[in-house]
């Protein structure tokens, strides 16, 4: 089988190819550290995570690279309200993103890189596009001339006049030659909080396109295979970066392809920060666990849309719920069934095919997902039965733990141990269920819910979980 990605460069689904045998470089621009990530950051995160995964479990040798913006005006302006340094918010959301990226098992990123960490790279790129006409300064910074470029617009199919209206950020000065220039390099204001650098124009601080380019180069060169974001990055940031790399190098493409993720909505409106409409990764692992996020994200294709709901996550709950009772039944199935090809194999393959195929066609999770599921349906009476023999549950379990290793969803991680005296209260109010004494059976569990555990009567038995 051979792997097929959509490429937003070419519109087309192509068979993939890394440019030099199993080596992959892939970079997926990083969070802007001025705030908690949300859950709709944790979308794109999680998406990425699975296809790093997949091509490693392909045995490509993936080097995926990240990059910190720790240094935008949204930076600069909130940590002037907070009355910080920049550096001291930059640096405290950056160890906040690492902890939710941590805590949601996204763990196949190889290196961050922090824009503030290579201005010697990036005052070298605007030196560059200066020395060969891309670049003008004017009283304010230094910017790009998008007319210079005649490949601007290739990746998102606008054209330069159209730029006019996607100017964003440190962008917007009245002496720009097109309105759609973007800035490379500001100059210092002069005022002291201001975060500054020394270039060879003055102090000053980098424009956002210009930091992941100058990023990519120092670690991959001028060309790479993959590029990563969600789609609202396709304009203008991933089309400057094509401007500024394929101008520098005079070699194109600077990507080989390009993955552009779907945005979590909330009432169908985008979640972000500016909006208002977040639920913070944070916020949200205080009611659920991770794998509910994994699988909720996991369950539609990375490029489209998902719009959350509590009703969407409540049914993840149930899926998740499935799963822990068909892996427990699994688990504590005592087969006496004799080993035979018939009984057991084959249908295993087939799952396993199938599943690689839906993996293969551009990463479609949910139909591998479906896969999952049908296994379940199918095994399900079969464990019911006792009429599944040892080699399948081995295989069953063997084949879940290799998705699990790309989805991380399917197997819950180690639990915290129960302290003694919790276990002790759960027995007691066993107890006292049994003697159907419900009143004082539920003071019993709200006395456990207030040290922090939570009791959930299942078919299987009661769990104990850590609130
Ligand atoms: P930011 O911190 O806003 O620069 O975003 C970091 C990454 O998260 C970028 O790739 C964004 O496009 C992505 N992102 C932000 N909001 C969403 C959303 N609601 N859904 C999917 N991806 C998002």
């Amino acid at each position: 089988m051979s792997l097929k990605i959509c490429n937003t460069l070419t519109r087309k689904k192509e068979i993939f190819k890394p440019r030099k045998d199993k080596k992959v470089n892939i970079f997926v621009c990083g969070p802007t550290v001025y705030d908690y990530a949300h859950i709709g950051h944790a979308r794109t995160y999680i998406a990425f995570d699975v296809i790093v995964k997949y091509l490693r479990k392909k045995g490509y040798n993936v080097f995926y690279l990240q990059n910190i913006t720790d240094i935008d005006d949204k930076i600069i302006n909130r940590a002037k309200e907070e009355e910080v340094s920049w550096k001291e918010l930059a640096r405290s959301f950056e160890r906040e993103y690492k902890k939710d990226v941590k805590n949601l098992g996204i763990n196949s990123i190889s290196k961050y890189a922090r824009a503030t960490e290579h201005i010697k790279e990036i005052i070298s790129q605007v030196e560059r596009l200066l020395k060969k006409g891309f670049a003008y300064q004017i009283e304010d910074g230094i910017y790009y001339d998008i007319s210079k470029f005649k490949d601007y617009g290739k990746l998102s199919g606008r054209t330069a006049l159209q730029a006019e209206d996607a100017v964003s950020r440190i962008d917007n000065s009245k002496k720009k030659k097109n309105k759609g220039d973007f800035c490379l390099w500001k100059f210092w204001s002069g005022k002291d909080w201001e975060p500054k650098w020394r270039s060879p124009w003055g102090y000053g601080r980098p424009g956002w396109h210009i930091e992941d380019t100058a990023i990519t180069e120092k670690y991959f060169g001028p060309q790479y295979d993959i590029h990563g974001g969600a789609r609202d990055l396709i304009f203008p940031h991933h089309e400057a970066e094509i401007a500024q790399m394929e101008a520098i190098s005079g070699k194109k493409p600077l990507v080989k392809y390009w993955l552009h993720t779907g945005f979590l909505t909330i009432n169908g409106q985008k979640m972000s920060k500016s909006l208002g409409n977040f639920i913070t990764v944070k916020d949200f692992l205080k009611k659920y666990s991770p794998r509910i996020l994994r699988l909720f994200i996991i369950k539609t294709h990375y490029r489209s849309p998902i719009d959350y709901s509590e009703k969407a996550i409540s049914q993840v709950q149930n899926e998740i719920e499935r799963i822990d009772e068909f892996l427990e039944k699994v688990k504590s199935q005592k087969s006496k069934v004799k080993i035979t090809t018939k009984n057991s194999k084959l249908r295993i393959q087939k799952f396993k095919k199938e599943f690689e195929g839906a993996m293969e066609d551009d990463f479609n999770t949910p139909k591998a997902m479906a896969i999952i599921f049908e296994l379940i349906r199918e095994v399900n009476p079969l464990l019911d039965q006792g009429t599944i023999d040892k080699r399948a549950i081995k295989e069953i379990l063997e084949f879940l733990k290799s998705v699990d290793e790309i989805f991380g969803f399917i197997f819950e991680q180690k639990k915290a141990k129960i302290p003694k005296k919790i276990k002790k209260l759960a027995q007691r109010r066993a107890k006292l269920r049994k003697e159907k004494k419900w009143k004082e059976a539920d003071r019993v569990r709200e006395e456990i819910k207030k040290l922090g555990y939570e009791i959930q009567d299942t078919p299987l038995g009661t769990k104990i979980k850590k609130l």
